[in-house]
């Protein structure tokens, strides 16, 4: 499968140029040049599937020509090592939970896969030889979730070292210490600056020519297609679990509502509609930042600045995958609206949500979550069965949770171990020059 740019001003690259560039040299999205129709044999069947078998065959559909079956297979059972379970919360409305995970968000999938593809493909290229040219090295900035998933989908892959650019003192202790105490092949640099001065340094180190001699950088955000496209395994495995439970008699009937910040989840979900899943729509439940939601009102895009809010790992002003959604709707705004509802809430929105569903059915909601299962109580038509994403597990964000909710909700064992880690960080000017030596000296 060949990979075009939306910008449309690049050659079309491999799966390897793509998932090693991560962004096109036009500075567009790479996209596969087609998507493959799965066999209604598949969706008959697909609940007699584990997790591991069906996403395998999605898996194929996109990466088939590019990596073995047995190498793919192993990458995928790598990355699913842990279950999604699907939740009814009260009638018609289920949480789809995907943070049991390492990290407890639902990036921990993409970023799993996106390292053990890339480990592939570079042991791929010295089989039986010593390593040439030395390491990958991915760069990324976070504002405390995508840090943890990446640092913790990298830990231990030879051939790859990470690099973490966090804002000092503006990440909370747990999302710290899930990136910092981990070692070996991973870095932690904390910046004296804010989130987007930390973008700014990885940006400048991806256009930094003597830089990109001396060493291979790439990036592990959502517009890395191996980061986005593994997460339309959640999608199928929605619908294999609703078939299940028989909850669909008519699955005509699907509805997927998305918390949404930079869009790369929910476009994972449109793809796996374009494969044939029977889902009727999508909602993406954005919060304050309603750059989307004014999108589908007025057909009109308007990057804003991102404001901070309660679901902050939503705190995005310009969408990076919504060129990915243009594109593949062939920029028609009546078909994009005809496919995706939206839905944008203030932080007091979300508390209210959160207590209304704690109140009501004794589910904990995150406040990412809380967007999606507000969205559904309010737009479902009575004939639908709503499935929410729950992207992240209510103890990521236990201080505010508590504090909404008057709970003293449990944290789990796993993300207690990653507190009593030691932390182990470089501390780092807001400076690219200082940036650029220190990387040159690695
Ligand atoms: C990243 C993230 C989102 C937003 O996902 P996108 O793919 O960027 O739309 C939502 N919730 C949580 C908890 C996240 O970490």
């Amino acid at each position: 499968m060949m990979y075009y740019s939306t910008n449309g001003r690049a050659p079309q690259a491999t799966l390897r140029e793509a998932v090693e560039r991560g962004l096109a040299p036009d500075r567009g999205l790479y996209m596969p040049d087609h998507i493959q129709q799965l066999p209604a044999s598949f969706f008959d069947r697909i609940d007699q599937l584990t997790f591991q078998e069906m996403s395998f065959e999605v898996a194929r559909a996109f990466f088939g020509g590019d990596v073995d079956d047995a190498s793919l297979k192993r990458i995928v059972t790598d990355t699913l090592a842990f279950e999604t379970p699907l939740r009814r919360v009260e009638e018609g409305i289920y949480s789809l939970e995907l943070f049991h995970g390492p990290t407890l968000a639902f990036k921990d999938v993409g970023a799993r896969f996106m390292a053990r593809l890339l480990q592939y493909f570079i042991h791929k290229d010295c089989e039986g030889r010593p390593m040439a040219g030395g390491e990958v090295n991915v760069l990324v900035a976070t504002s405390g979730d995508t840090g943890s998933a990446v640092a913790n989908g990298f830990l231990g892959v030879d051939g790859i070292h990470v690099y973490v650019l966090y804002p000092k003192g503006k990440v909370s202790r747990i999302q710290e210490s899930q990136f910092t105490t981990l070692g070996r092949n991973i870095t932690a640099l904390e910046v004296d600056g804010v989130f987007d001065d930390c973008q700014a340094l990885v940006k400048n180190a991806f256009m930094d020519g003597e830089l990109n001699a001396h060493m291979t950088l790439t990036s592990a955000n959502s517009i890395n297609v191996a980061r986005f496209l593994p997460q339309a395994f959640y999608y199928f495995n929605a619908y294999a679990q609703l078939k299940r439970v028989a909850a669909v008699a008519d699955p005509s009937n699907l509805v997927v509502c998305v918390p949404s910040g930079n869009f790369g989840n929910i476009t994972a979900g449109l793809f796996a509609k374009r494969m044939g899943l029977p889902v009727k729509r999508f909602m993406a439940a954005n919060n304050a930042n309603d750059i989307f939601y004014n999108y589908l009102q007025t057909g009109q895009y308007c990057p804003q600045p991102s404001k901070q809010t309660l679901a902050n790992a939503m705190d995005v002003g310009d969408p990076s995958n919504f060129a990915r959604i243009l594109d593949l709707y062939a920029n028609q705004w009546a078909d994009i609206k005809a496919d995706i509802s939206g839905a944008t809430y203030t932080d007091d929105r979300i508390r209210e949500a959160m207590c209304q569903c704690y109140e009501a059915t004794g589910y904990v909601l995150d406040p990412h979550g809380a967007c999606g299962w507000r969205a559904l109580k309010e737009l479902l038509q009575p004939s639908e069965v709503g499935v929410f994403l729950e992207t992240a597990h209510p103890a990521k964000f236990k201080e505010k949770v508590d504090d909404i909710l008057g709970t003293d909700i449990a944290i789990p064992e796993r993300l207690q171990a990653f507190m009593r880690g030691k932390k182990q960080s470089v501390e780092m000017a807001n400076d690219f020059d200082a940036f650029k030596s220190f990387l040159m000296n690695q």
